[in-house]
């Protein structure tokens, strides 16, 4: 599905990533824990194109395909998610139409039959309800007065609707109680598939309670220095990082 080679990544002067290689394959759950500044919100950025960032060196390989030679949204159109981030609150434009406008999209890519009304709504019904949302959430406009948890159900949401081939989750935990912490996992885990792959960053070995990674990965200072099973997750939480940074020293 993945394979990233010695990847090399600038912004703003300085170099962030520095030398991350990264395999994953269809149907693998991978999870990129590393300190705050390492790098991880980076990687995700750099996979879905957003702008700012300059790829130094290295290679991403998608699906046979060179990722980096895309545009944002050709690798959209292809597969590759990240949730939508708006910086700002657009309260004249529905959140749901963005949506729509996004699933049609893709569908078009392949050739499909676009979505109607009708469909649609039957759709994004269907996922709001796996992830507990409620019905007014289709009225209110992008990100207007959304809580913390509430951006984060809609981002499983949208990449339910869109049904991605890769999705990338950065912190999907962030600001979430455990209520709410079940229901995304349990979105997240309702998107499993052996056609599907899912890389997500998080701080905390709690979201991979709920959701079991079947590999756990250390970002530091813009490479991966460990990788290991989920148990992994378990001694991180335990020891911190420090060991592993030395460890990788040594
Ligand atoms: P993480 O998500 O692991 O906390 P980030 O990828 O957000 O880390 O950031 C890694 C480092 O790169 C941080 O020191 C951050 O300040 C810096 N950084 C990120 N984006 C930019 C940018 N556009 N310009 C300059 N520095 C940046
Ligand atoms: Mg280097
Ligand atoms: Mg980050």
């Amino acid at each position: 599905m993945l394979k990233i080679s010695d990847l090399h990544v600038s912004a703003g002067g300085r170099q962030i990533l520095d030398g991350l290689s990264l395999e994953v394959a269809a149907g693998e759950v991978h999870a990129i824990m590393g300190p705050n500044g390492s790098g991880k919100s980076t990687l995700a950025q750099v996979l879905a194109g957003r702008e700012g960032y300059e790829v130094t060196s290295g290679s991403v390989i998608y699906r046979d395909r060179d990722l980096l030679a895309l545009p944002p949204e050709e690798r959209a159109r292809e597969g590759v998610f990240l949730a939508f981030q708006y910086p700002v609150e657009i309260p004249g434009v529905n959140n749901v139409y963005l949506l729509k406008a996004a699933l049609n999209a893709i569908r078009k890519h392949r050739g499909e039959a676009e979505a109607d009304a009708f469909e649609f709504l039957a759709l994004v019904r269907e996922k709001m309800k796996l992830m507990q949302m409620d019905e007014s959430f289709l009225n209110r406009g992008v990100n207007e007065g959304f809580s913390g948890g509430e951006k984060k159900r809609n981002e499983i949401l949208q990449m339910a609707v869109l049904e991605p081939a890769l999705a990338l989750l950065d912190e999907t935990d962030s600001g979430l109680d455990i209520d709410a912490l079940r229901i995304v996992a349990n979105g997240v885990n309702s998107l499993r598939r052996a056609d599907r792959s899912i890389v997500m960053v998080t701080h905390y070995q709690r979201l991979l309670d709920y959701i079991e990674p079947d590999y756990v990965h250390v970002l530091s200072d813009g490479r991966i220095i460990k990788s290991g099973d989920k148990s992994l997750a378990l001694e991180l939480e335990k020891r911190g990082y420090d060991w592993v940074k030395q460890e990788a020293a040594a």
